[in-house]
């Protein structure tokens, strides 16, 4: 930071150019014979604020004077306007004592200004001495005033409030990568559901050579409703879905998830906790290539005993929870979703899984690394 010093007129100079000075002088000396100024009255230099000076609207004005050696002042008051030429304050700045080697004094406004543009103006005075024959020095006490200024002092505007920060960005699909892996959905965060994951890859294991590994999403409520643009759509509700250009992710509502936490939890099937089971199987089914709704629902359905068995229930338990699946499914199917015609036991839909052998208990192969997306057939 620079210092700025103000020059200003030493009595000298006001001597040579100041005519009013000299009519005070002749005026205060006419009845005396000899007629001068103190002699040790010299200069001063205020050193802050600088002439058109900035301030924050938080900085209550400030005025730094440095008296130099062997003055001899007896006014140093700086007085401030408003841009209306009204007075909005002044202070005092001359020390009552002023030392030999001279002093810096300060002095303030008793309080900041609200922001705009000021001048100031900084008057002193020096005392007029006479040295009289007779009566020895004598001052008076009419004091000759000088004003310095007006300079410009401008208040800033407070700066602007920060504007607010940007609304998160809806989430997409293509933030599943994303997302934690987690074995427990408890609906306060959306995460890669590994538990759900295994379950699926064990049941296509079930019936497919080689399935590939399926990640699944599980949204919070409000995630789904933002990646899926949407749980509800007229009298449907979305609760699952998959993208082709996702083709190795099955995203599942935090309802649906719930459900199925609900099911790992309680070992007690309810009709609900079997249809999350389907929800999960009916998104795989069309990661392999099953477009039609109908039919995704139905061999869903049908592999629901083998995901029990693969949950670790017994044959009656899981058998039970597939009945719980058809029967939640036919029930609640929307349109397009059900297919009694085909979706039947001899049916074009049965898959037979009687010739399937059901997994034993705990045996459900951990899921491998996820392959390169293959097209969706
Ligand atoms: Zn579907």
């Amino acid at each position: 930071m620079r210092r700025a010093t103000i020059p200003l007129p030493t009595w000298r100079r006001v001597r040579r150019g100041g005519w009013r000075r000299r009519i005070v002088v002749m005026a205060v000396c006419s009845v005396t014979v000899a007629c001068l100024q103190t002699t040790d009255a010299s200069a001063f230099s205020i050193t802050s604020p600088t002439p058109g000076a900035h301030i924050a609207p938080s900085t209550v004005p400030t005025f730094t004077v440095v008296w130099e050696p062997g003055g001899s002042y007896q006014l140093g008051y700086f007085s401030i306007l408003n841009q209306y030429g009204v007075s909005v304050g002044g202070c005092s700045a001359l020390p009552w004592v002023l030392p030999p080697g001279g002093a810096t004094t300060q002095c303030s406004l008793a309080s900041v200004l609200p922001p705009g543009v000021y001048t100031w103006t900084f008057l002193y005075a020096f005392p007029f001495c006479v040295d009289d024959p007779v009566s020895g020095r004598i001052c008076t006490s009419v004091p000759f005033r000088a004003a310095l200024g007006p300079y410009l002092l401008t208040v800033d505007s407070p700066p602007p409030p920060p504007p607010p920060p940007p609304a998160p960005k809806p989430k997409t699909i293509a933030a599943a990568p994303n997302l934690p892996s987690s074995a427990r959905f408890t609906g306060e965060r959306s995460i890669k559901d590994t538990r759900l994951m295994e379950l699926v890859y064990a049941t296509f294991k079930n019936v497919v050579r080689k399935p590939g590994v399926l990640a699944v999403a599980c949204w919070t409520d409000d995630d789904f409703e933002a990646v899926s643009g949407g749980s509800v759509n007229g009298d449907t509700v979305k609760i699952a879905f998959w993208a082709p250009r996702q083709p190795r992710w099955l995203h599942i509502s935090g309802h649906a998830c719930a459900d199925f936490q609900q099911l790992l939890d309680t070992r007690v099937p309810t009709g609900r906790r079997a249809s999350s089971v389907v929800t999960a199987l009916h998104e795989g089914l069309h990661a392999y290539g099953i477009r039609n709704e109908a039919q995704a629902n139905c061999y869903a359905v049908q592999l629901v005993p083998l995901a029990g068995r693969n949950l670790g229930m017994t044959q009656a338990k899981a058998a039970y929870l597939g009945s719980l699946a058809l029967n939640y499914t036919r029930s609640t199917a929307a349109a397009g979703y059900w297919d009694a015609a085909q979706c039947r036991a001899g049916g074009k839909w049965d898959i037979h899984l009687k010739d399937v052998k059901t997994p034993p208990t705990g045996t459900a192969p951990k899921p491998q690394p996820t392959p390169k997306p293959e097209p969706a057939a």
